[in-house]
């Protein structure tokens, strides 16, 4: 079933979902930009876009910038938290975060006309930067191009672009032999990377292409899932860029680094936590690609970032949106309007296997701030309580056994389990629910109880609100005694 399924909410339409059309300018919003150390910038003061706003951190670590022009109105200092730790840059030898506090500068955009024809006309705060890119395929130059408009940060890739360029110009000599682009999904059922590939399909192998001269490799390799209409708007610009088309089924966790290293770049072995140049590797995503080709053909340079927001057991679809980084998360999807305190503990940067809870930052003076989009958001997971939502029978859609991270068939598993207890119960006449009681389960539903990780994937996705990773918990709790 899953195989045909080609991840759970695509297989509704058959499609990924089309991204909307990139705007040229939007309505200006206050922005807090988080600078890992201290800004260059006083309050008060007036930028304009694409001004530094910190000094690197280190001779080789991107630069932080301010996408709009506006004034300074305040800076907050605050501590990191796990989610920065884990998502943001870490010094390219050390490998450590170096950012003891962080500071949130906050800048208030002027919306002016900014009296040009074309792209970026007209009222609003315009999306991109006036600038070109580097003309010749030359890594320092790139590097130095880049970084003044980090960070370059890569959703579930943990290493930026930066990072990774930084690592390829001091390797000397030790070439980098593989660039991969990882179109999968980092999670099936959010299509956000095909979504954007479905969308931007010549950009993205353009920008491969560019990467690849620079890198000084002959056939990168642009790594998607296995569905027709995604290789089919995807065929013809990989054939004339020579880019290496690669389909995988796309099921947690195939996007891994770890695992695409194995798989795709020669059965290298890359740890937790090492930088794909450890492996002599390059690994970016969609966006990284297609921005580049954007502004390599446009001269302008994308300052906002694609964000999706899931909810699931909704029957929702996905929003898609693009934000500045700094926005604050519920000024991005109007459904989310004033909701932090409903959102606090259920917000996922990231996919909700490897995505860590977002919480807003206590700072020392100005107390609770609501969480903002970082350069590190591409995707944002809302985590809905099926606690307060009525289960209704099973639509037999297949997500469970889509998702799936072990293959099981959750909600047969489920349904056999209920089946047992009930007929135990029946001839028994003891209740089944007592918690001391042990219960040895036949062997085929044992086998299967042993595959399960309790990740709850599952109850996750499932529309009608069944409570199935709960049900196979529970069993597994009964079986230990
Ligand atoms: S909780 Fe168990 S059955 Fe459900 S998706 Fe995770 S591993 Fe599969
Ligand atoms: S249990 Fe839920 S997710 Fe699984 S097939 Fe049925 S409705 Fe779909």
């Amino acid at each position: 079933m899953a195989g045909k399924l080609h991840g759970g909410m695509i297989f509704n339409t058959g499609k990924p979902y089309p991204w909307p059309a990139l705007p040229q300018s939007l309505p200006a919003q206050p922005l807090r930009m988080t600078c890992p150390n201290t800004p260059i910038v006083s309050v008060g003061q007036a930028v304009v876009a694409g001004q530094r706003l910190t000094e690197p951190l280190h001779p080789m670590s991107p630069c932080f910038f301010s996408p709009v022009a506006g004034t300074v109105s305040a800076i907050t200092p605050w501590e990191p938290d796990a989610l920065y730790e884990k998502n943001h840059h870490r010094d390219p030898h050390t490998r450590k975060h170096p950012a003891k506090k962080l500071y949130d500068v906050h800048i208030h955009p002027i919306v002016e006309d900014d009296g040009e024809e074309g792209e970026g006309e007209g009222k609003g705060v315009p999306t991109s930067l006036k600038i070109a890119a580097p003309t010749k395929p030359d890594v320092k130059e790139w590097f130095d191009h880049l970084r003044n408009f980090g960070p370059w940060q890569q959703d579930e890739i943990g290493c930026d672009l930066i990072t990774q360029l930084a690592a390829s110009l001091q390797a000397k000599g030790k070439l980098i032999r593989h660039l991969v682009c990882i179109g999968l999904d980092a999670y099936s059922p959010y299509p956000d990377r095909s979504s954007l590939l479905m969308t931007f399909p010549d950009d993205a192998v353009l920008g491969l292409q560019i990467l690849g001269n620079l890198l000084d490799i002959k056939r990168p390799r642009l790594l998607v899932q296995d569905n027709p209409d995604l290789i089919d708007v995807l065929k013809r610009p990989c054939k004339s860029f020579d880019v290496k088309l690669v389909a995988d089924f796309n099921r947690y966790p195939a996007a891994d680094p770890t695992l695409v290293a194995y798989r795709h770049c020669g059965e290298t072995m890359l740890t937790a936590n090492a930088a794909p140049t450890d492996g002599r590797m390059v690994m970016v995503t969609p966006w990284t690609v297609i921005r580049i080709a954007r502004w390599v053909t446009r001269r302008r340079l994308d300052l906002v970032q694609p964000v999706m927001i899931a909810e699931p057991q909704r029957d929702k679809h996905p929003q898609r949106h693009y934000a500045f980084p700094g926005t604050e998360i519920c000024a991005v999807d109007h459904t989310l309007h004033g909701c932090p305190q409903r959102l606090e503990g259920k917000l996922i940067s990231g996919n909700p296997m490897t995505g860590l809870t977002l919480h807003a930052p206590l700072t020392e003076n100005k107390g609770l701030l609501s969480p903002t989009i970082r350069h590190s958001t591409q995707m944002l997971t809302i985590l809905a309580s099926s606690h307060f939502l009525d289960s209704t029978p099973c639509n037999t859609c297949g997500w469970c056994t889509d998702v799936c991270p072990t293959g099981l068939q959750p909600v047969h598993l489920a349904e056999s389990i209920q089946n047992f207890n009930s007929t135990k119960e029946k001839f028994s006449n003891v209740s089944s629910t007592k918690p001391t009681q042990t219960v040895e389960y036949p062997k085929q539903i044992q086998k299967q109880l042993d595959y399960c990780i309790d990740c709850g994937l599952c109850t996750h996705v499932c529309p009608t609100h069944l409570p199935i990773a709960q049900t196979i918990r529970a069993a597994i709790a009964k079986q230990k005694g």
